[in-house]
């Protein structure tokens, strides 16, 4: 029986020379890959007090709306700048190259909402931190972040987890 990493391609050298790109497009792609990847993205969330689900642009959406449906809660999308229409709060964040900013709209959370995060890829976890401030400056709370793949050489889990998360991933790659 295939598990969930069977279904994810990598492409080499994408988007730069020595990067292994984690394609979940394949694992999307497969309904039997989505469907186990979605139940086992949300099982330990299951029954727990959580009130929103987060996305991280853009795989986050597709897995964390499907996530928000299975477990009948509302979606909130954390996006690149420029791209929500209402009035939004922004995070700075470090890239490999630079700075980049995301932003959510500043009424899509409430105070003391309970808040599950949720991306397809865990790196340096920079991504997930800027989200994680986004929803704690809203006066939230994160019960938890969930990701596809975790790359446990690059040390964004031990960063999530050094800031009190509880992180759950559902595959590693080297
Ligand atoms: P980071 O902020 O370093 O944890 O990077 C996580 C974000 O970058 C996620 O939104 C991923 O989709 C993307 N990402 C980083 N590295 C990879 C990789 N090797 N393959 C696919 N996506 C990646």
């Amino acid at each position: 029986m295939k598990t969930v990493q069977d279904y994810i391609r990598t492409i080499p050298d994408f988007p730069h020379e020595g990067i292994m790109f984690r394609d979940v497009t394949t694992l999307f792609n497969d309904p039997r890959g989505f469907r186990i990847a979605i139940d086992q993205l949300l099982h330990p969330y299951a029954g727990q007090p959580i009130d929103k689900v987060v996305g991280l642009e853009a795989r986050g959406f597709i897995l964390g709306g499907a996530i928000a449906h299975q477990l009948s809660l509302g979606f909130v999308p954390i996006r690149k700048n420029g791209k929500l229409p209402g009035k939004t709060i922004e995070q700075s964040y470090t890239l490999e190259y630079g700075e980049a900013v995301m932003e959510v709209h500043d009424d899509a959370l409430q105070p003391g909402e309970r808040v599950l995060l949720v991306d397809d890829l865990l790196a340096t976890g920079g991504t997930a931190e800027a989200g994680i401030k986004l929803i704690e400056r809203m006066g939230a709370q994160v019960m938890g972040c969930a990701f596809v793949i975790d790359l446990p050489d690059i040390g964004g889990r031990a960063k999530l987890e050094a800031l009190g998360m509880d992180v759950h991933a559902l595959c590693q790659f080297e």
